[in-house]
């Protein structure tokens, strides 16, 4: 099989599978979008999804977050990894959001960089999320699940995944293809014990096709 033939399949059998797929992040504007991002670093979503919605009542938009003090926002999000510094981060975004971005959240990755706690896979995420741009923001799941299928061949970091799936994948569909690997990833491609018994793309998997002739020998 082909890359182009690889990817080919992965696209069939995602548009016929998941065609809706999207984050699984609950927010209602970029600005709660950008808020949960930021808190779902080294998070489940889940946990962030039950954590967001005391931080959006208290603080429903940029200019009463940018108000807030940092140990009354770390009371709100102590139960998520590493509260001290995302809580520094929130407050510090919202400031910023305020002061230099007339409290909009921007939509390209050059500005969202500069914000505190916003890296380039948050960039990415949001830019993708918000407004379909052909961003492929690489964590953990993607990462991994890119190189055992195939997609990626020896990237050894996320920008370099990002950069080798951004040149297959169709451009218009890069921003689903995010969603689809994120959550292959989270429930079928597990990071210690894949489901390949079950796992629809099989056929196009290199790490399932190293496995089947390491056990015929
Ligand atoms: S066949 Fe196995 S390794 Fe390949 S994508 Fe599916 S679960 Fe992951």
């Amino acid at each position: 099989m082909t890359i182009q033939q690889r990817y080919q399949f992965i696209i069939d059998y995602f548009q016929e599978h998941a065609p809706n797929a999207e984050t699984e992040l609950i927010y209602d504007n970029p600005y709660q979008l950008l808020v949960a991002v930021i808190l779902s670093a080294q998070c489940t979503d889940k946990r962030v999804n039950m954590t967001t919605p005391a931080i959006f009542a208290r603080y429903p938009d940029p200019e009463a977050l940018a108000k807030a003090e940092v140990d009354d926002v770390f009371q709100l999000i102590r139960s998520i990894s590493y509260p001290n510094n995302k809580a520094k981060h929130l407050v510090g975004m919202a400031k910023m959001l305020v002061g230099q971005f007339h409290g909009q959240v921007p939509l390209t990755v050059d500005e969202l960089v500069t914000l505190p706690g916003v890296g380039r896979k948050t960039a990415n995420v949001i830019t993708s999320v918000v407004d379909n741009q052909p961003n492929m923001a690489v964590d953990t799941h993607v990462f991994r699940v890119a190189a055992r299928i195939g997609l990626t061949r020896n990237a050894r970091t996320p920008l370099a995944a990002e950069k080798q799936l951004v040149s297959h994948f169709p451009e218009a569909l890069i921003h689903k293809a995010h969603h689809w690997l994120i959550l292959h990833g989270r429930y079928v491609c597990l990071a210690r014990s894949p489901k390949c018994e079950e796992c629809g793309v099989q056929p196009a998997c290199l790490y399932f096709q190293k496995q089947l002739r390491a056990a015929k020998t």
